[in-house]
């Protein structure tokens, strides 16, 4: 076989396992930060407290204004609290909208970044970077956005929802399973990508069932890691342009389509990836990559039509062009009519057509 890639890992310690957040002052210690902000959402106070108390006096203060999407009039209210209490270093607690502030800080400010997930967005273990200011979302991807230390502890994980863990999931799910076939891919994320899927496949079933099973959330929390990695080294493809599309367009929520539109998106490349797909379905033991992401995200009652996220039928036409408007790379070749039944599929919830 012959072997043909580039991989470039960016530098980032990782600490996972459950009751870690304890060692958050040793982290701290380690990057030199002897006046932390902690960072969280309205929703989170009382984590962030818990964590400053932890860090005693080495807690400069709390932010905790973090948001969806990364408002730049946030980060700029955070970044002159973080001069006002002269902090030297940032812990941002909670899922993608916290680690984006901490992102945002650190660019604008230069200081070093301990993320503490709590969701399974992924964003910690990337250098990219979205922000929106009025109403305008640009992307940015530098390495030096990327947070320096990562603590995955189970146990801020247990109270996520067990509808959210399941479209969180999905949608960690999607980073892996594009970056199997993305024209950057290389065997160390294809890997990682691989061991996700199954660590999802098991996990997602019993967290719906039984959100407090500690081992099933540390099996989804591992795999969030990976698909995190993912999303940070290879390119993405039609799903994600397809997401981002409707997402924009309609108004649709994040997680949730993506949900509903992977086992579509995965059907449509089923063909020209074979090969990466025929592992997906073994890591998922189903018949084909497409019906076994279809039957997971039914067997965990993710919302199954983009009808029933709120998108109307009669969008299914602008959505089509939307998404042919920009040619970018897919393994399947993009075609008007190929995509519009996809879309179309997707809005009714049928079966993905190659399932
Ligand atoms: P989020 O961070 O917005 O969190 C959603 C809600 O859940 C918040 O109210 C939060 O306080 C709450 N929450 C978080 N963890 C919880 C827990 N364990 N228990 C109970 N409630 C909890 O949502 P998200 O899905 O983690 O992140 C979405 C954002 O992250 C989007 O803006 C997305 O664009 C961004 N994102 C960025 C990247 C990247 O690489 N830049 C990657 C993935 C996602």
């Amino acid at each position: 076989m012959m072997h043909d890639f580039t991989y470039e890992a960016l530098p980032v310690r990782v600490v996972f396992g459950q009751g870690k957040i304890q060692i958050l002052p040793q982290e701290a210690e380690r990057l030199g930060i002897k006046r932390a902000l902690v960072l969280c959402t309205p929703q989170q106070v009382q984590w962030a407290e818990e964590v400053s108390s932890l860090l005693g006096d080495k807690c400069a203060g709390l932010f905790h204004e973090a948001a969806m999407h990364t408002p730049v009039d946030v980060t700029l209210r955070a970044v002159e609290y973080a001069r006002s209490v002269q902090a030297d270093g940032l812990i941002s607690l909670g899922g993608g909208s916290t680690t984006g502030l901490g992102k945002a800080i650190s660019l604008r400010t230069g200081l070093p970044q301990i993320a503490v997930p709590t969701t399974y967005a992924g964003s910690e273990m990337t250098g990219i970077l979205g922000e929106t200011e009025n109403g305008i979302k640009t992307t940015q991807k530098k390495p030096e956005i990327q947070p320096e230390a990562v603590i995955y502890d189970v146990d801020l994980t247990m109270s996520l929802p067990a509808g959210l863990s399941g479209t969180s999931g999905l949608n960690a799910m999607a980073h892996a399973i594009e970056a199997l076939y993305a024209q950057d891919r290389n065997p160390v994320t294809s890997l990682m990508a691989l061991e996700a899927i199954a660590a999802f496949g098991r996990a997602l079933p019993v967290i719906a069932k039984q959100p407090d099973d500690v081992a099933a959330r540390s099996d989804a929390l591992y795999g969030a890691w990976f698909c995190g990695i993912c999303l940070g080294s290879a390119g993405m493809a039609l799903h994600h342009k397809l997401c981002h599309v409707l997402g924009g367009a309609f108004d649709l929520p994040h997680a949730e389509t993506h949900a509903v539109m992977l086992p579509h998106t995965t059907g449509y490349n089923m063909a020209a990836a074979a090969d990466v797909m025929d592992k997906v379905a073994s890591a998922l033991n189903a018949p084909n990559a497409a019906r076994g992401l279809w039957d997971l995200a039914r067997s965990i009652n993710a919302p199954r039509s983009l009808q029933e996220l709120g998108m109307p039928e009669d969008g299914i036409d602008h959505a089509t062009d939307l998404a042919l408007r920009n040619p970018y790379w897919n393994p399947e070749p993009l075609t008007r009519e190929g995509i519009h039944a996809l879309i179309k599929a997707a809005w009714a919830g049928d079966l993905p057509l190659q399932a």
